[in-house]
């Protein structure tokens, strides 16, 4: 095999900072780095080729303009598109699916049917759902097992109806890749559209389309390792000119007249207004430095360390590992059968392993399976062994302490807030009084030693602070402690406003607004206001990664 994960992370200079030296980056599914030719790239197009494409005669302008058709060439190889009239520049894979949704979907008559699936991004839900009301159109899901679509019985979801087909070529949530051969043969002969969301897959494999024989696939190009605010979408070329236009505006034109315009042919059509020339600048080294690497050998990495990292994760005793190994883009998805999934994410980053927990915005998915929120690890090809065994230790460390904490609920005592009083907080006259009543609520905060450990610590505080979260049916509860008074009396207010609420009530609280039209936020010092921030931050970011 010919490829060193080593020498290829130097390709990236974030590793070398001084501040990164010691991080374990796996949060790749979000956004990959970037290699140095990729940040050259964006600067050196401002350096020497800033200019407006297209419409201006002069030097720097066609340079700009060579560069975006040179760019959108390599994506055409990049993809084995056709020509590289079929490829569109978009903002990411969402902006793509925005443009099909809207222009595929008012051609369809109401009754027609979308079929999804449950693994999709909220990308690939959402703006379907927007189609379908605008359009009385009906969305339909591939069948599934515990949340898990089975994409070889996805024939058993068509109808007569069906007109669009939209599903991930690998997800976010779980790294789970369909059969695209499979789905092709069950839709062969079919008169629909098939989209392929494959934002995580070309980060992965490379990506053929007219081996795959789909209609359409769109990606982002910061999945796999070029600058953010760019994606392609790819559509047949035939598919792509009977559409209509997506948004209007300049160079997607050809004339203008006050009621009626003519448009531009492909693929301008589809990219109304300036298009973001430095990150397409940058797509295009992301797309050199691809082409230039074993990419067989970049996968076949990636695969080893997935396949060791849920052999190891199998083995670990009180963990929940929900992500399999087999069809699998490089995702580990887990929980501790202890403790919260926000508990454990923290913990990583205390120990500056960079991972991912909540929903991963795919909550169809983890609400039909069940979980509420998942730690994700996702792989990229310039992971090492040691970054798994630095994830697989951090992780049996802390389920080490859950194992040995006090036994489940001990940690769940939350303070009696109840007579703590908001308005009589805030009818005191001067500062001074205002100060000592806070004082006076922080002895309501009682010495709570069993969640005095490191992943109950929150960060920010200037003094130590610990917050523990847990769930009563649908209410939220917490316990705080600390050796500060000042924190205890912040953290009395706080929870004596988000003790026991639900999420959408805690949701609504203006505890910001409250902290500041009490006077604190004008009256304690910086650090001080700093933490209880801190505190609010934790409390907000539990709630969401209660899903
Ligand atoms: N689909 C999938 C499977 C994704 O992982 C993502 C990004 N997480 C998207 C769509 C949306 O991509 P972007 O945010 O870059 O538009």
């Amino acid at each position: 095999m010919n490829f060193d994960p080593e020498t290829f992370k130097r390709y990236f200079p974030l590793f070398s900072q001084a501040e990164n030296r010691g991080l374990v980056y796996l949060d790749n599914a979000a956004t990959a780095q970037k290699p140095l030719a990729v940040i050259d790239a964006v600067r050196d197009f401002y350096l020497h080729s800033n200019a407006n494409t297209h419409r201006s005669s002069h030097r720097l302008a066609r340079r700009a303009t060579e560069m975006v058709e040179g760019t959108r060439r390599k994506a055409a190889d990049f993809l084995n598109a056709a020509s590289a009239r079929e490829v569109i520049f978009t903002r990411g894979a969402t902006e793509a699916l925005n443009l099909l949704a809207y222009s595929l979907c008012s051609r369809l008559q109401p009754g027609d049917e979308i079929l999804l699936s449950t693994a999709e991004h909220h990308a690939n839900i959402v703006p379907w759902q927007m189609a379908a009301q605008r359009g009385d159109l009906v969305l339909r899901y591939v069948p599934d097992t515990a949340g898990i679509p089975q994409f070889d019985r996805l024939e058993e979801s068509l109808s007569e109806r069906t007109r669009i087909v939209s599903l991930t070529g690998g997800s976010n949530a779980l790294g789970l890749c369909p059969d695209l051969e499979n789905i092709a043969r069950q839709l062969r002969g079919r008169a629909l559209f098939w989209i392929v969301d494959g934002a995580q897959l070309a980060a992965h494999e490379t990506v053929d389309v007219r081996r795959i024989g789909c209609d359409f696939l769109v990606c982002s190009a910061h999945k796999f390792y070029g600058p953010s605010g760019i994606g392609l979408l790819w559509g047949r070329e035939g598919l792509l000119e009977a559409m209509p236009p997506w948004q209007g505006g300049g160079e997607m034109i050809v004339e203008v007249d006050l009621y009626s315009s003519n448009y531009a042919g492909l693929p301008h059509r589809f990219e109304a207004g300036t298009s973001p020339l430095a990150a397409i600048a940058g797509l295009g080294a992301a797309l050199d430095f691809l082409a230039a690497q074993d990419r067989a050998a970049m996968a076949a990495h990636e695969q080893k360390l997935l396949q060791q990292l849920h052999r190891e994760f199998a083995a670990l005793p009180g963990l929940r590992l929900y992500s399999q190994p087999q069809h699998n883009l490089g995702i580990l998805a887990f929980a501790p059968e202890r403790g919260s999934p926000a508990d454990l994410a923290h913990w990583l980053d205390e120990k500056d392993i960079a991972v991912r927990v909540g929903h991963h915005c795919a909550q169809p998915l983890l609400r039909a399976a069940g979980w509420t929120a998942t730690v994700r690890a996702s792989l990229a090809a310039y992971n090492t062994e040691s970054d798994l065994v630095a994830l697989v230790d951090a992780v049996r460390e802390f389920l080490t302490l859950e194992e040995s904490a006090a036994p489940v609920g001990a940690e769940r005592r939350a303070d009696d807030l109840s007579a703590l009083q908001l308005e009589r907080l805030a009818s005191q006259r001067s500062w001074q009084d205002r100060y000592r009543e806070l004082m006076r609520w922080g002895k309501a905060i009682g010495p709570k030693p069993e969640i005095r450990r490191p992943q109950n610590l929150v960060r920010g505080c200037e003094s130590e602070a610990w917050l523990v979260h847990w769930m009563e049916g649908a209410r939220h509860r917490f316990a705080l402690d600390s050796d500060s008074r000042v924190v205890k009396g912040l953290g009395a207010l706080l929870l004596s406003q988000a003790d026991g609420g639900t999420a959408a009530e805690i949701r609504a609280l203006e505890l910001e607004a409250l902290f500041a039209e009490l006077g604190l936020a004008r009256h304690l010092s910086q650090s001080r206001s700093n933490g209880f921030y801190a505190l609010l931050r934790q409390v907000m970011s539990s709630v969401e990664g209660a899903g």
